[in-house]
């Protein structure tokens, strides 16, 4: 008798619906989200899963909210 793989059964069910990030991938990509979403472009598009990483980490939000501060300074500026 074969045991079903339970891992492999479930994530045939739930499937990769979003790629997801963590914390790594987050910070690499964040200055490129800050950038499309301070120009008004679907930062959230652009990089799937980044927003929803933001909602879940509150480390990560916080990291996020403090660039979006600094670039949007350095905007301002030039
Ligand atoms: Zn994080």
């Amino acid at each position: 008798m074969e045991q079903p793989d339970i891992a492999q059964a479930l994530e045939r069910l739930v499937g990769p619906v979003e790629p997801e990030v963590g914390c790594d991938e987050c910070f690499a990509e964040l200055d490129r989200y800050v950038e499309l979403e301070l120009a008004g472009a679907d930062a959230n598009a652009a990089i799937p899963g980044l927003r929803a990483h933001l909602d879940g980490c509150p480390a990560c939000r916080e990291e996020h909210d403090s660039l979006v501060a600094l670039v949007s300074a350095e905007q301002r500026r030039s």
